[in-house]
């Protein structure tokens, strides 16, 4: 199949959510090596992230629960995990560049990449202000240190987070100042979501409304301006356009696949698994980490393995986030093409609408990344890649490099010589 023949290493799988280790467990249960590496400094993923040392976790009983018993399976397997260790991706021989705490380079048999989703924030006005952050970083806060941000915290842009996010900070005492949506989710079609999600909604609900938080729907947060040391966001509502006092804003537009920047064109087999396949939720992760883990040992030879078996969990859960999907839809709001010239779309570089426009209008995928310097940053595109893109007329903006991430100089002096059947380092 013109796979690597030296590669002799174990499984590798990216990702230490749901989906990496349930694929690791297929993986190990079909008698493969298998090494997880997650550059979070321990397993849980996005859903199950852990408190720092020394901090109260969050959380409900169910998570709690669902997650030990995934974690004793693993611990039984006697799985490698290796935490506090990036994957700065593959080259074409096939070695796979780790950073971090175990950094090396390792020649895996085969890859999982289970690296979860990325969320979305539309580029608007003062988006990248000191004190505006993704909802999704507001959580990680709330997670790992088991405590709310002080002062008065705005939450807007559109999506279930975005409540669950208002509700945990309502848990740990400091309920947002209004949560801003651009959809209008709160009609009957919400009954007709599966049992679990209502009864997640209902227990968000109950605390948002226990705590009198404003939820502003149909909504639309334009722009964002600092003024004497607070944050303006100005919100656009049916009845015209407010501005509302934060000293942190939380945005949140959606969340799409993780995969930004990996090629499909390497030498030895590779499957995705969970949100970074297909955002499908938690439940989802755990079905599809199994799914890749399966297929994966299938193309290895690993025992035992046999046709896949259908997942009636993966259509279960692809109808429910549809539905959810349609439910949260926004009412129509700005067009990004009527962005001013001078919005930041790459915060990584400072790239604005304006100097997009200066490139003209066939610019290619490759001027973009090279002259332009779109997607050429620290998150090499994962945050402005698909504005970029849309807003130029192109499908996405070409083929991805080498290293996802950046590397620091320390981790490229750890390694050593490529041996021929080089496991680490
Ligand atoms: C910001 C955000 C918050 C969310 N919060 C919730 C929530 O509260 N409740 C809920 O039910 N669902 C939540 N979700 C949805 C959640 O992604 C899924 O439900 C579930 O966690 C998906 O499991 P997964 O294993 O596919 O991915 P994840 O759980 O996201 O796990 C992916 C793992 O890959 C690691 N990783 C990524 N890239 C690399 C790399 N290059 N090198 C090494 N490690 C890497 C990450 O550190 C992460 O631990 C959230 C999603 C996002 C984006």
């Amino acid at each position: 199949m013109g796979y690597t023949m030296n590669a002799k290493g174990p499984v590798l799988v990216v990702g230490a959510g749901p989906a990496g280790l349930s694929a690791a467990l297929a993986l190990a249960g079909a008698g493969l090596p298998v090494r997880v590496v997650d550059h979070a400094p321990a397993p849980g993923g996005a859903v199950h992230r852990q408190p720092l040392p020394g901090t109260r976790a969050t959380g409900t009983r169910e998570h709690k629960r669902a997650f030990s018993a995934l974690m004793a399976k693993v611990r039984a397997a006697d799985i490698d995990i290796c935490c506090a260790t990036g994957f700065a991706g593959l080259d074409h021989s096939g070695a796979a560049l780790l950073t971090g705490m175990r950094a090396g380079m390792v020649r895996p048999r085969g890859l999982i990449l289970a690296t979860g989703a990325r969320e979305l924030v539309q580029p608007r006005p003062g988006w990248t202000l000191p004190g505006v952050q993704t909802a999704g970083a507001v959580q990680t806060r709330l997670k790992t240190l088991g405590t709310a941000p002080e002062g008065r915290i705005m939450l807007g842009g559109n999506g279930p987070l975005l409540l669950a996010v208002g509700a945990e900070l309502c848990a740990l005492g400091n309920p947002p100042v209004a949560i801003i949506l651009a959809g209008r989710p709160f009609g009957a079609a919400g009954l007709r979501l599966p049992l679990a999600y209502q009864v997640e909604a209902a227990r968000h609900m109950a605390r948002l409304l226990a705590a009198r938080v404003p939820i502003v729907t149909g909504a639309h947060v334009l722009a964002i301006s600092q003024d004497a040391g607070k944050l303006l966001a100005t919100v656009q509502t049916r009845r015209g356009s407010r501005d509302i006092v934060a000293d942190l804003v939380g945005l949140h537009d959606g969340i799409r696949p993780n995969a930004t920047g990996f090629s499909a064109n390497v030498p030895i087999p590779v499957e995705q698994a969970g949100d970074c396949h297909v955002a499908l939720g938690a439940r989802a992760a755990l079905a599809d980490g199994r799914r890749a883990g399966l297929a994966l040992a299938a193309r290895l030879g690993g025992r035992g393995h046999g046709a896949l078996p259908h997942c009636a969990v993966l259509a279960h859960e692809r109808a429910a986030q549809a539905r959810l999907a349609k439910i949260f839809a926004p009412v129509d709001g700005p067009k990004l093409a009527d962005l001013p010239p001078d919005t930041i779309l790459c915060r990584c570089e400072g790239r604005t609408v304006a100097d997009l426009r200066n490139l003209g209008p066939d610019c290619t995928a490759r001027q973009l990344r090279l002259t332009g310097r779109f997607a050429m940053g620290a998150c090499q595109g994962r945050f402005c890649g698909d504005w970029v893109a849309q807003l130029a007329g192109h499908a996405d903006l070409g083929q991805p490099r080498l290293p996802l991430r950046p590397v620091a100089i320390a981790d490229l002096l750890t390694l050593e010589p490529d041996t021929p059947d080089g496991e680490t380092r």
